[in-house]
């Protein structure tokens, strides 16, 4: 078993030590929580969204008047709401006060001097080599967190209308997902979006989940706010379903990397490599609806993650673009394969440090940062291209449904016969290959 220590990102002001949590459990809660004990009655904010064909041809519709939404998603609720905790002190620290600057280079990597948010916490050992485990519901959680932790639930509109209601009781049938705020944010409106909350889901991608994502892109409109996810295994601190989103008005490096086409699957979604970009990870954009995008790049983390491969995604560009990148990093770290330099920093390296947003915890290394140093913490988050490419061919085979690669499901992309792109035959030969035996699990039985 992999297991390595790191101080765990507090994202709840309910997130106790886990001994606390037991010796005070007994007779109703009375922190006003999202468990039995307090839900019922309970009323929040609903925003239901519209759902979409293709993001695109939203507007200028002939027959639809671009009927105004009746709350601004993303200034009014998201931000708004989250502003609104602010003044209420909820958070850990002041996040707006935090030093940032873009360092100098090709590609503008962005370091955050974030000094506050690892602080009173003790490091705890995290399982590294199982991206799937199951839910604990006696490990913090996100039911746990307090009603006024939650900024609105969000749903797919009934009536195919965007609707908002300020005051709305809460489905405990229904299980809704939700937006709460993260106490430990690394970036201005830091939010969490929990999907099917009450439902206990583990951390692990599903085609639902991830189209409520999606949507969550879409619906702010807005470039500059990304959805991010962790997996297990690749910086993810809580084993309960959850994506984290905020907003920072500068291009991401990963957004600026140049990628090269690999293929184009039967949905149309285009999918390429990044290229000239420390971590090696795959592109996915294009599709004849939102959905196959959603599918596409669902089905894909779904692979990763049953194939214990450990992954971070990025959605980008308002659900336009998705970046898949697994990862090796923590695996490496147990290992005792990377540098006493590397660590010291403590830098983890998910989903935002991998896209080039790094959050640095020591005056010395934000002061430090340089374009070199980025690209030499992030070269090792990433696999070898040898081993990328072996992942790649799973996940082609699963996006082009198992044996019917061979069919013309999958289209090669015209003129890039190069060095990177396979053929059929050794896709299918990379499959059955006993070196995959490393990514299906049996590495350190
Ligand atoms: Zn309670």
């Amino acid at each position: 078993m992999l297991r390595i220590k790191r101080v765990p990102t507090v994202v709840s002001n309910y997130q106790k030590e886990e001994g606390e949590e037991a010796a005070r459990r007994g007779g109703g809660c009375g922190r006003n929580c999202l468990n039995k004990c307090c839900i019922q009655g309970a009323k929040l904010p609903l925003y239901a969204y519209k759902r979409v064909n293709k993001v695109e041809t939203e507007k200028g519709v002939p027959g639809h008047e671009n009927r105004k939404p009746p709350v601004a998603f993303l200034d009014s609720l998201l931000l708004g709401e989250w502003e609104d905790r602010m003044q209420r002190g909820l958070f850990r620290y002041d996040v707006t006060a935090c030093e940032t600057k873009v360092i100098p280079g090709e590609y503008g990597f962005i370091a955050q001097l974030n000094e506050g948010r690892h602080l009173k916490k003790r490091p705890t050992e995290f399982r590294v080599d199982k991206v799937l485990q199951p839910f604990d519901g006696n490990k913090f959680n996100f039911t746990k967190v307090g009603q006024e932790e939650v900024l609105f639930q969000f749903e797919a509109s009934e009536d195919g209308e965007v609707q908002f209601f300020p005051n709305a009781p809460v489905d405990v049938e229904n299980s809704p997902s939700v937006v709460a705020i993260n106490v430990s944010p690394i970036e201005y409106g830091h939010v969490l979006l929990i999907p099917r909350i009450l439902d206990c889901l583990p951390q692990r991608i599903d085609r639902d989940s991830f189209l409520l994502a999606l949507y969550m892109a879409v619906e702010a409109g807005n470039p500059y706010f990304r959805l991010g996810y962790n997996s297990l295994g690749a910086f993810a601190t809580i084993n309960h379903l959850h994506f984290q989103a905020y907003y920072l008005a500068v291009p991401f490096p990963i957004e600026k990397a140049p990628t090269k086409k690999i293929i184009t699957s039967n949905g149309g979604v285009k999918i390429s490599e990044l290229l000239n970009y420390p971590v090696r990870g795959l592109v996915f954009e294009g599709g004849n609806s939102m959905q196959d995008l959603s599918n596409t790049v669902s089905d894909a983390c779904i692979c990763l993650q049953d194939s214990n491969i450990a992954y971070n995604v990025l959605i980008s560009d308002c659900g336009k673009r998705i970046f898949l990148l697994p990862q090796c990093y923590a695996e490496k770290q147990a290992l005792g394969e990377v540098s006493p330099e590397l660590l010291d920093t403590q830098v983890n390296p998910a989903v935002w440090e991998i896209s080039g947003h790094m959050v640095l915890k020591r005056k010395k290394d934000y002061e430090e940062a340089s374009d070199e140093n980025a690209w030499r913490l992030l070269a090792e988050v990433s696999l070898s291209e040898e081993r990328f490419q072996e992942v790649n061919a799973l996940i082609f085979e699963v996006i082009a449904g198992g044996d019917k690669i061979n069919g013309g499901v999958i289209e090669n992309s015209h003129g890039e016969a190069d060095v990177n792109t396979k053929s059929a035959e050794d896709v299918d030969a990379i499959t059955k290959a006993p070196a995959l035996l490393w990514c299906l699990g049996l590495k350190s039985a």
